[in-house]
């Protein structure tokens, strides 16, 4: 296993639109197992594969006791409710702002032996999949904010840059 690198805002890459998962090959898997190593490392609790370069539609999230769920191909096909919270990034270290989503979803994927499961989550797991799956799609939390709030945040990164150590604080996806 190895830890990837995560590309960072302002990297084309996080605007693209990742493709399908055609099949479960060996790459695949060995690619996932480097994608739940890496989000341990850099302390997140979800990463799509598209904030290490892979141009595929999948994501692992940490459901809990230092977990890995591979969802691939996921798809949200119910939502309802309304919720609040603060949302961070590994792609946007340091930057944290609090986001409006559905409360509940129901998911279908793909596990990681390619067997189809469908999920339903409400809460922070439901904040967790929703932002991850926005990431398959090239849409960042801060283009969720309102106008205001993302032109402050996004201010901010062009004068300041990135922490060169942000504070391991606020929920990190
Ligand atoms: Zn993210």
């Amino acid at each position: 296993m190895a830890v990837l690198d995560v590309r960072l805002y302002g990297d084309p890459v996080l605007r693209r639109r990742a493709a399908p998962v055609r099949e479960v090959t060996p790459e695949i898997e060995a690619w996932l197992d480097d994608m739940v190593e890496t989000m341990h490392t850099e302390v997140g609790i979800g990463l799509a594969a598209i904030q290490v370069g892979i141009e595929l539609r999948m994501l692992v999230v940490d459901e809990g006791h230092g977990t890995g769920r591979a969802y691939l191909n996921p798809v949200i096909v119910e939502q309802g409710g309304e919720q609040v919270g603060e949302e961070g990034c590994l792609s946007l270290p340091g930057i944290f702002a609090d986001v409006r989503r559905p409360e509940w979803i129901v998911v279908e994927a793909m596990d990681r032996t390619g067997v189809p499961f469908r999920r339903r989550a409400s809460g922070f797991l439901a904040r967790v999949l929703q932002h991850e799956i926005d990431h398959l799609d090239g849409i960042l939390f801060i283009d969720r904010l309102d106008k205001v709030t993302r032109d402050r945040l996004k201010r901010k990164i062009r004068r300041e840059g990135f922490p060169a150590e942000p504070a391991v604080t606020g929920v990190r996806l």
